[in-house]
């Protein structure tokens, strides 16, 4: 909790600074309504979730009579908790063997690490996992899976300049053979405005199923919170045309802009499976909503 509670440090000066002046006592009027709507616009919480926000906080001032600024603070939170809560949903790998997840976003959202973090994560819960490197574009990214594939013991399935469909073709197959739990298959980064190259993907995505039908279990979309309000429209992008079922926000510790999370809860509550607030391998944790409010908020 500490370490997230200093992961969101940037977010929460943004947002809990501003607030602790706000809420220092004194009536609710709607001055301080104007000002809370304002502070939540600069936080990147986006204009369609602070109106429900703001709704939300003034049916609860209502229902509950509350008249001292200084509860506007609990207000919030559980504002903000009805908003993220559905969001909260664990990835479970359980279901299917192999587990296969396709793992999307423009290129320098933090797709590469989000593997190398995931597979130490799964090892460490004893799963085998097989990542294919789907990226046949970039030649870094491929060899950067592998460098690191090597080094965990993990199988990177690679192809120089290859077809990213026949690479992850041939990774379901090896993992279906072997009995591996996990197979990771990431895909050179997309901008969603790219239709040929959205299309490259979808053909992905119909291959796997080829090579496993029902598969892939999981299209994770990983976003940079940095990008802020922008995450908010690849989401839409990438959704329209793969179906997301997963999302992971990364490098929210280098960030103020944390409130991006409410924008896309009110957009498309897609679940947030992880969310990333440090280089360590532990820093990529599972998504939970009370937890995340309380360290903004402490
Ligand atoms: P890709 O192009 O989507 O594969 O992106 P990479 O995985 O290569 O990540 C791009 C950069 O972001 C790298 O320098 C990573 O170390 C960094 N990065 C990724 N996730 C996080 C995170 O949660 N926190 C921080 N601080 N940096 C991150």
């Amino acid at each position: 909790a500490e370490k997230l509670k200093q992961g969101l440090s940037r977010t929460r000066n943004q947002l809990g600074g501003q607030l602790v002046g706000l809420f220092g006592g004194g009536k609710i009027d709607d001055d301080v309504y104007e000002e809370l709507e304002t502070i939540l616009l600069t936080s990147d919480v986006g204009v369609a979730a602070t109106q429900k926000l703001l709704d939300d906080i003034k049916n609860r001032v209502k229902r509950q009579s509350l008249s001292d600024n200084s509860q506007l603070r609990e207000a919030l939170k559980q504002a903000l908790l009805e908003l993220l809560t559905p969001l909260q949903k664990p990835l479970v790998t359980s279901t299917h063997k192999p587990f296969v997840i396709m793992l999307t976003g423009v290129n320098g959202a933090g797709k590469t690490t989000t593997i190398g973090k995931l597979a130490n994560q799964f090892q460490a819960e004893g799963k085998s996992v097989l990542i294919a490197a789907g990226d046949t574009f970039r030649a870094a990214a491929r060899e950067q899976l592998q460098v690191w594939g090597e080094r965990n013991n993990v199988h990177v399935v690679t192809q120089d300049g290859g077809d990213p469909a026949a690479v992850i073709f041939d990774a379901v197959n090896s993992a279906k053979a072997k009995g591996i739990d996990i197979v990771m298959a990431d895909t050179a980064g997309r901008l969603p405005t790219q239709l040929n190259l959205m299309e490259e993907i979808r053909k992905v995505q119909r291959v796997i199923d080829k090579a496993l039908p029902g598969a892939p279990h999981e299209v994770l979309l990983v976003l940079d919170a940095n990008t802020g309000q922008n995450a908010v429209m690849q989401v839409n992008a990438f959704d329209d045309a793969l179906g997301v079922t997963g999302l992971v926000l990364s490098k929210l510790d280098g960030t103020a802009k944390g409130g991006v999370i409410a924008a896309i809860a009110q957009s498309r509550p897609i679940p947030i499976r992880y969310i990333g607030v440090g280089e360590d391998i532990a820093d990529l944790r599972p998504f939970n909503a009370s937890e995340f409010i309380e360290a903004l908020f402490s």
